[in-house]
This record gives structure tokens, sequence and C-alpha cells, in this order.
């Protein structure tokens, strides 16, 4: 159930006092160190924003599409690797929520919407990304279960894991319809939490590989049905596309502010140099795209809230594209913007540079995004306007 404006507004404002006053003093830190902040993770817990994709049946205050991808565009302005460390948990949670069994959602979601318990998803492997559905990873019948053997590589929040969502192959002549999900504890025997990678940005939020040797999995912990995986794997794809573009559209903005104020304050030729028409155009180009995007991402949002139709889809696609790419443009003109002091570390707009690029990769490249756009024209034509769209203009629907 989506929840109320008011109740949402209230969760929102709450979030952004939190943010403001505990995350942003320490955005550049987990930039440096690269350490998982426990303590934020903790008290964001205790806020009850992990509760927005759990059903109150479970302990939560969902499950709501919408808030957390708000959330997410806020944490983002001031730290997008918190941002992913938090919303994170939904990608993660929500085939469990979607596909889990009474007693599995009993055993996992309480502690989940409570912060005890993270989640992660566990899809990638070194020699499948994109094409998701070469995965190796096995799972072999045996008396009571299955024992999983594979090697799975990027999972976000891997080093701090506790319960992985792991896709892997039941039929492995099969392809995409050979794929089942499995719920692994962290400590199950055989499985080892590899090393954390060391990524131009989002660090902080450990990307880590995860190794599974023999590792024994009672029948009870297959999530959905046998050789259903694949579908399930999908089914949380357009979500985490609004909400990569979440962060993508909330770090570029947290850069834009700083460019602006910088612009503002910075003299050169007796002037600030937002008064020279160059570097105003600069700015101006950046403030336009960045309201564009994000035009699209609410429209996206508002029609896959609605209904989940092909054509929601296809603009939550077009969302992730447009958002993402715009976002890795704005942050890179805006350390132009801001000349050396762009390239230093004293500001955080290098950081929300090198924050960006990752989010033209994950969840679907921009090819990816554009290759499923393209099947929607191939087939589809082009996205309709929906009907309440062009109520909402006054033009008659023809
Ligand atoms: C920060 C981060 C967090 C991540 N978190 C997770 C996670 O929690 N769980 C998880 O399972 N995975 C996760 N991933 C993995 C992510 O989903 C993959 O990196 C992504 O799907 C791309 O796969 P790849 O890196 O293997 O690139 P590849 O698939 O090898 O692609 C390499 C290049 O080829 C292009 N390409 C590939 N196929 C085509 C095609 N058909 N047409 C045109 N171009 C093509 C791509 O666009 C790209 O430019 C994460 C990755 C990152 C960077």
């Amino acid at each position: 159930m989506p929840l109320d404006t008011s109740f949402r507004k209230q969760i929102l404002a709450t979030v952004e006092r939190f943010v403001n006053e505990r995350v942003a003093p320490r955005a550049a830190e987990l930039d440096a160190t690269d350490r998982f902040p426990s303590d934020l993770y903790r008290e964001a817990a205790g806020l009850g924003v992990f509760g927005l994709w759990v059903p109150e049946e479970y302990g939560g205050i969902g499950p709501d599409m919408v808030t957390p991808l708000l959330i997410s565009d806020v944490i983002a302005r001031v730290s997008p690797s918190f941002a992913l460390i938090f919303s994170n948990c939904g990608d993660a949670v929500t085939p469990l929520v979607n596909f889990g069994t009474a007693e599995q959602k009993k055993w996992l979601l309480p502690g989940i919407a409570s912060g005890a318990i993270i989640p992660c998803f566990v899809l990638t492997e070194p020699g499948a990304g994109s094409d998701a559905a070469s995965i190796v990873t096995q799972a072999r019948a045996v008396d009571g279960g299955y024992r999983i053997s594979g090697r799975k590589m990027w999972i976000t929040n891997g080093g701090v894991g506790d319960v992985f969502t792991v896709f892997a192959k039941t039929d492995p002549e099969a392809g995409n319809k050979g794929i089942s999900a499995f719920i692994v504890e962290r400590g199950a025997e055989g499985f080892t939490i590899g090393r954390n990678e060391d990524l131009i940005g989002l660090r902080g939020c450990p990307t880590t590989e995860l190794i599974f040797e023999d590792v024994f999995v009672p029948a009870d912990r297959m999530l959905g049905e046998k050789n259903r995986g694949f579908k399930i794997a999908m089914s949380t794809l357009d979500e985490a596309r609004l909400n990569c573009s979440a962060m993508a559209l909330g770090a570029a903005t947290g850069a834009l502010q700083c460019a602006l104020d910088y612009a503002k304050e910075r003299v050169q030729f007796g002037k600030p140099i937002i008064e020279h028409q160059g570097l105003a155009f600069l700015l101006a180009d950046c403030a336009a795209r960045l309201t564009g995007s994000r035009a699209i991402w609410q429209r996206a949002m508002t029609a896959l809230e609605h209904e989940r139709t092909r054509e929601a889809s296809t603009l939550a696609a077009m969302a992730k594209l447009l958002c993402t790419e715009t976002a890795m443009r704005v942050t890179t003109e805006c350390v132009q913007a801001m000349g050396a002091n762009g390239l230093s570390k004293a500001y955080p707009v290098e950081r929300f540079m090198r924050d960006c690029k990752p989010f033209e990769v994950f969840d679907g490249t921009s090819q990816i995004q554009k290759l499923l756009i393209g099947r929607h024209l191939e087939k589809y034509g082009l996205p309709e306007v929906a009907a309440s769209e062009i109520a909402a203009l006054g033009i008659a629907a023809q």
C-alpha cells in the first residue's frame, strides 16, 4: 500500500534532517576510507526506513514504491554511496516480499525492516553480467535440498551482508528457464565472503566477491518456484532502474548546487564567474538537462506505481538511460566550472563525478537500456502518452 502523502512528507523531512546532520559530515570520510558505516546504517534503521519495502504484518510500514526512491534522491545529494547502501535493501528484499513463503517472510522480513539483517541480491558472475542468463553457478539437487557451487562478483553490501538471494542453475541446459533462487545465510559451510572491489566511486558501500563451494541449502530455502528464478531476478529491475535514476539525479543536483554557489563567489576578470556568459551557459545547460531528466524520472515513477505495463517498464529504461548519462555530464561540467578547485577533494564535486560513473553500469548498462528501448520501438512503436497525461494538458484524448 502506498503511504499517504502527509506520512510520506513526514518521513522525508525526518530523513532530510538525518542526512544533513549525520550523513553530510561523513560523506568525504566514507569515500576516503572506503569503510562501511555500520553506525549510520543502524541510525537509518532507527528511522524505520528499511521497513518501507516490508508489509506491516512483517514489521514494516510498506510496501511503498515511491518513498524509497525519493529518499535515495535526498541522500545522494550529499552521499551517493550511502544512498546505495540504503537502497540496495530494496533490490534485495523485494524478491522475498513478492515470492517468499509465509515461513520465509516471518523468518527474515522483521529483521530486515529493523536493520538487524542486511540482505543482498546475488546474480552477477565473472562471466555473466549484461547476459545474466548465462550464469554458471550451479545448484545440484541432493538429499533434503541443493548444493550450490560457483563464484559471484560485484555484489553490493556483500561484505557486510547477512542474508543472500542467490541465483543458480538448477537445469544448466535450459538457459534462463533453468535458473532458481535460493536464500543463503552468512556463515553457511562452504560460503566465503571474498574481497571487496576497490572502485572509482560509491566508496564505503562494499562491492564484493562471493564464493560458494558445495554450500548446502535446505529445500525450504528455495525462493519461488524451481526454474523460475530468472523471472524473480528480472522482476526487481524496473524499480532498481528508477532507484539508480534517483541516485544519479541526487548526485547531479548536489554537484550543481556546489558549482553554482562557487560560480557566484569566485571572481575572475573583475566579476563573479557566473557573470561571464560562457560559464553561465555551461551551468544553464546542466540545469536544463537535469530538470528534463527529473521530469522523465517522475513520469516513469508515476506510470510504474499506477500499473506495471510494458510501457512503464520502457519508461523506466528511458529514465535510467537519461538520468545516469545526464548525471555524468552534469558532474563533469561542474568540475570544469570550478577549475582546479573542482579537481580537489576540498570540494565534493569530483567525488560526485566519480560516484556517477557506476550508475551508467549497474542495473543494466546504458547500452542495455537502449537495447530494451529499441526492442519496444521495433515491436510496439513509440510509447504512447497516457490518456491521463493528455487530460492533464486539457487536450481531448483521441
Ligand atoms: C557498483 C556496482 C554494484 C553492483 N551490484 C550488484 C549486485 O548487488 N548484485 C549483482 O548481481 N550485480 C551487481 N553489479 C553487477 C552489474 O549488474 C554488472 O556490472 C552489469 O550488469 C554489467 O555487467 P558487466 O560489468 O559484466 O559488463 P558486461 O556485460 O561485460 O558489458 C561490458 C560492455 O559491453 C556492453 N554490452 C554487453 N552486452 C551488450 C549488447 N548486447 N549490446 C551492446 N553492448 C553490450 C556493455 O554495455 C558494457 O559497456 C554491480 C556492479 C557495480 C559496478
